[in-house]
């Protein structure tokens, strides 16, 4: 549902969206001497919204996300663009909190940010960048949204409204105009056209903050400012070249040649940056134009002439995709061929050792995998794509139990990795830890947004005979903590209405 009939058609979600960005992180404010005159609201999000609610808010936009978009589960992609996060956030004014930087497999060029610090970056966006500037100028942008609470600001308005209608009504304005959910159409339909107007008119200012609060952050994380202006203005020329592909990110964001002169004399006060592209980058962007091929013929066709006629900015990255889409052929041996020559050269490169993991695993070989991640996973213990391979790995290996801990070692140090839940009761299961299973699943469920069925999960686990009593005391502990949040939401839900 993207042609031009239909955009036309819904502008107002379009604009809406545009306005729809951030959340929930209060800015250090600038001080008063700022020669770069970043704004100081006065207010942060926190005032707006307990950090309760904004959680709670957070979580309820993300259980829409998933419901409408195709939310990547690829580990090194999305590791990737987390630690691109980190360091620009790293670098900001506005510092850390909770941020979650996730990818969405969708070829439209577009990303979006939620309430809570969540940050939508679609594969296309990624493809489109041909320099990790121009891919972290956009996350900068989106990350600025968040930090001056530009989402929250809007909704001030619609305080009355139960934390599970707002997330529906965030959730509709920023996926409105990428897909038609008929959930998001109901939600919209009950937005009056003056509040709607009201909210158009904000979206200018908004926009131009994200930019220059964007731009500061490029700077300062050493990427090239000029990257902001630059990407933005590529973007518009391919909305004029491809008549039925323009990018969704300007109309999610509208970029005004205004918008770009504004960007372009903000860029000009910090002068050029020449933070060379990082191997990550081009590694990460030759693993999505890989996977955005339906055959590993078409992949294997691309590679094989971007390799030949020596198009491409890194070699390592051109052979990297090239070598995936190989070992999706079928072509093992050729594929393992490409990765001894990259690991050669690159050997502590996280996507090569996994890539080799599973060269291994596809020769039949998964105990040769499992001893050549134990050193890299003992080194970055925190690793999700290393610890997901080490797991995988040791799980054709025949030994589920040891596959279990390493996962559960990994959500010690990171709790909030979604799918390695999934990957622990699987674990479980096979390891004949039945009540485990049952508990990792709940767990699963619980953080996939699914609270009523991970309760249910919990009790039935609780019944089963035999359970260890240690096990048994840590799930009723959970069940209790499940079931206030459930009954807390009824209560505000009583209360608003
Ligand atoms: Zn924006």
């Amino acid at each position: 549902m993207t042609s031009r009939a239909h955009s036309t058609r819904r502008r107002p979600v379009a604009c809406l969206a545009a306005l729809i960005c951030g959340a929930s992180l209060s800015l250090a404010a600038a001080s008063p001497a700022d020669p770069l005159d970043l704004p100081d609201f006065g207010s942060s999000a926190d005032n707006v919204m307990s950090t309760t609610e904004q959680r709670e808010l957070g979580r309820e936009f993300m259980k829409w996300v998933r419901k409408t978009l195709p939310v990547s589960d690829d580990a090194l992609a999305t590791d990737y663009v987390e630690s691109l996060g980190q360091q620009l956030l790293g670098a900001s004014r506005a510092g850390g909190g909770n941020y979650d930087f996730f990818i969405v497999d969708a070829v439209t060029i577009n990303a979006f940010a939620g309430p809570a610090g969540h940050i939508g970056i679609n594969s296309g966006l990624i493809l489109a960048a041909e320099t990790e500037a121009e891919l972290a100028a956009v996350v900068a942008h989106e990350i600025a949204h968040v930090s001056q609470a530009h989402l929250l600001r809007a909704f001030e308005a619609q305080r009355q409204m139960s934390v599970p209608t707002v997330a529906l009504l965030l959730a509709a304005a920023v996926l409105g105009a990428t897909v038609d959910a008929n959930a998001g159409a109901a939600a919209l339909a009950g937005l009056q056209g003056a509040a709607v107007q009201r909210q158009i008119n904000f979206t200018r200012a908004n926009e131009e903050e994200a930019d220059r609060i964007g731009i500061d952050t490029l700077a300062r994380a050493g990427h090239d400012p000029f990257a902001m202006p630059g990407f933005f203005q590529k973007l518009t020329q391919a909305n004029r070249i491809y008549e039925s592909g323009a990018p969704e990110f300007l109309r999610t964001h509208p970029v005004t040649t205004d918008r770009i002169a504004d960007a372009m004399a903000r860029a000009e006060r910090y002068g050029h940056r020449q933070r060379p592209d990082s191997l990550r980058f081009h590694l990460i962007r030759a693993r999505l134009r890989e996977s955005s091929y339906s055959r590993a013929e078409q992949a294997l066709d691309h590679f094989k002439k971007t390799l030949s006629q020596g198009r491409y900015r890194s070699e390592a990255g051109e052979r990297y995709g090239y070598a995936l889409a190989l070992l999706r052929a079928g072509r093992t041996e050729d594929a393992a061929e490409q990765t001894k020559r990259l690991l050669e050269a690159h050997p502590s490169q996280m996507e090569l050792i996994v890539l080799q993991a599973k060269i291994d695993r596809r020769r039949g070989s998964p105990d040769q995998a499992v001893s050549d991640l134990k050193g890299p996973v003992g080194l970055s213990p925190g690793s999700w794509p290393m610890r997901e391979a080490y797991a995988e790995a040791l799980m054709e290996a025949g030994q589920p139990a040891a596959a279990l801990s390493t996962l559960e070692g990994l959500v010690a140090l990171r709790p909030d990795i979604t799918p390695a839940y999934s990957a622990m009761a699987d674990a479980a299961g096979k390891a004949g830890k039945r009540v485990q299973s049952m508990r990792w699943r709940a767990e699963y469920l619980y953080r996939s947004g699914d609270l009523e069925p991970a309760i249910r999960q919990l009790e039935l686990a609780l019944r089963q005979p035999d359970i260890d009593f240690h096990l048994a005391s840590k799930m009723q502990v959970r069940l209790a903590e499940l079931r206030r949040e459930e009954s807390g939401r009824k209560r505000s839900d009583r209360r608003r209405e």
